[in-house]
């Protein structure tokens, strides 16, 4: 459902300007051998530690394909909806640089492994696909150090031949925010899968970010720049915002871009100019003579397809049948798997609808001022769902459980426990509460006057002092009911 119109455009000197975004994602993929040896991937090993002649070029030697990562890659294609094809081919990419021993890079070219797939968006204006163009399979470089020494340069081959998978988006994506999403729930869609762990920080994803603008209207698109490996949400979306008005800024003074690469500098938050953009013509591709091309067959992709686990979107509306749970809440639950088990222990013990609340409300904002994850949580499931059941069943007030709750988070204690210790069991005896409410219609009989008189505002007053004799503990519903039947 859609409640708030799309409305993402940049306002220039001659007009209403839009922004075109396509991604390229490098997302490495989880194998503990690299692609075409056997070498550790592991991360944060002692620099070129995990190099077989292989990786370091050696001259005469043969890259052997990884089966494992072939599976991989099939199966996040599968997790994109998009067509796996039975046919796919290597092909060298020949460029020379000091992190690239080889002289090219294995990648593929025209018979990428994956072809056309799709990955929805939820947006709070509703939700929007965005069209995948391939996945191919291709190996990483190394790394060069520039930082070690003060005369020269080294490289560290660790990274040298990791299995990547480039997912090329087609340029479908209109804003930062979308740009955000679509990066959360590809590498959502890839955790889920174990194909891809998507941690950003240790570059297992990072993204090229082509961007291009055009006049509102306009059925064009106009010359695009990329901007190179950004491994960082925050930083695609503030490159993407620059990068959108430095164009704007030199089309509308009359003048043209250049269709090239970019980087983003972090510390100016600006994009600066790399090199001209190289054509796929310059990189000489031609097929590896050393591989063989890749043939799959219709049973290999059928058991594969079998073996998938439930993904995002298919749990997102499970549990919106289910539980009946609105998109919103759904898509923040089904947005990390052991964010959704946990959910869905606590629903499984106690109300659904509430279990949702708890958890994106109190938990969540727990969670993210300490900046822990939810196994990390101080809760656990089993006692937020007694929580939750302890205010269904009237034996706290929802205000009281915030209590709790607190103490809850400071200690991971069992609920009815320190309801008992504290003493802060609802007072929901009628006659007793009846006392209360006498007392303070007595002690307050001005007030009842105005009341009566047509001031019904004061009522709150009186549930206010209410509340405040009984310490909060009294059952707001009984006490609005006495109220009432008093105040007549
Ligand atoms: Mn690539």
């Amino acid at each position: 459902m859609t409640d708030k119109v799309f409305d993402y455009y940049l306002e220039g000197k001659t007009g209403r300007w839009e922004v075109i975004i396509g991604l390229e994602v490098h997302a490495q993929v989880t194998s503990n051998a690299k692609l075409f040896s056997s070498s550790s991937t592991k991360f944060g090993s002692d620099p070129n530690s995990q190099v077989s002649l292989v990786d370091a070029a050696m001259p005469g030697m043969l890259p052997v394909i990884n089966k494992y990562c072939v599976e991989q890659a099939v199966k996040t294609g599968l997790g994109l909806k998009a067509k796996i094809n039975k046919l796919s081919k290597f092909d060298r990419k020949n460029y020379f640089y000091a992190d690239l021993p080889q002289g090219y890079q294995i990648s593929q070219f025209k018979f990428p492994i994956v072809g056309e797939g799709k990955v929805i968006l939820d947006m709070p204006y509703g939700s929007k696909e965005v069209g995948i163009e391939r996945l191919h399979l291709e190996q990483d470089a190394g790394k060069s150090l520039h930082d070690q020494d003060p005369q020269n340069s080294f490289v560290d081959l660790n990274r040298s031949g990791v299995a990547l998978m480039e997912i090329v988006g087609k340029p479908e994506l209109r804003s930062p925010e979308e740009v955000g999403q679509y990066v959360k729930k590809l590498r959502s869609i890839m955790r889920y899968l174990n194909t891809c762990d998507g941690n950003m920080d240790e570059g297992s994803l990072r993204a090229d970010v082509n961007v291009s603008v055009r006049k509102v209207g306009s059925r064009n698109l106009g010359t695009r720049c990329e901007i190179k490996n950004v491994n960082s949400i925050k930083f695609m979306q503030q490159a993407i915002e620059y990068e959108a008005k430095r164009q704007i800024e030199i089309l509308e003074e009359g003048g043209a871009i250049d269709q090239e690469t970019r980087l983003f500098d972090t510390k100016k938050m600006e994009t600066r100019s790399m090199r001209s953009k190289e054509d796929a013509h310059d990189y000489r591709y031609f097929p590896d003579p050393d591989l063989l091309p890749l043939e799959l067959d219709q049973d290999y992709i059928e058991a594969i397809k079998k073996s998938l686990p439930e993904l995002p979107d298919e749990k997102k509306t499970r549990l919106m049948n289910d539980f009946g749970l609105s998109s919103y809440d759904a898509s923040i639950i089904i947005s990390d798997q052991e964010i959704s088990s946990y959910y869905e222990q606590v629903a499984k013990n106690s109300d659904y609808k509430l279990a949702a609340n708890w958890m994106i409300v109190e938990l969540f904002g727990v969670l993210n001022k300490d900046n822990k994850e939810i196994k990390d949580s101080p809760v656990t499931a089993k006692n937020l769902s007694k929580l939750i059941n302890l205010i269904k069943d009237n034996t706290i007030s929802g205000k009281i459980a915030k209590i709790v709750f607190e103490d809850m988070i400071n200690g991971n204690q069992d609920p009815e426990e320190i309801i008992n210790k504290k003493g802060l069991k609802q007072q929901s005896d009628p006659k007793e509460l009846e006392k209360i409410i006498d007392k303070i219609v007595q002690s307050n009989l001005d007030k009842v006057e105005q009341y009566k008189s047509g001031k019904d505002k004061l009522f709150s007053f009186f549930v206010g002092q209410a509340m405040k004799e009984t310490q909060g503990k009294g059952n707001p519903k009984l006490i609005n009911d006495i109220l009432k039947e008093k105040l007549k």
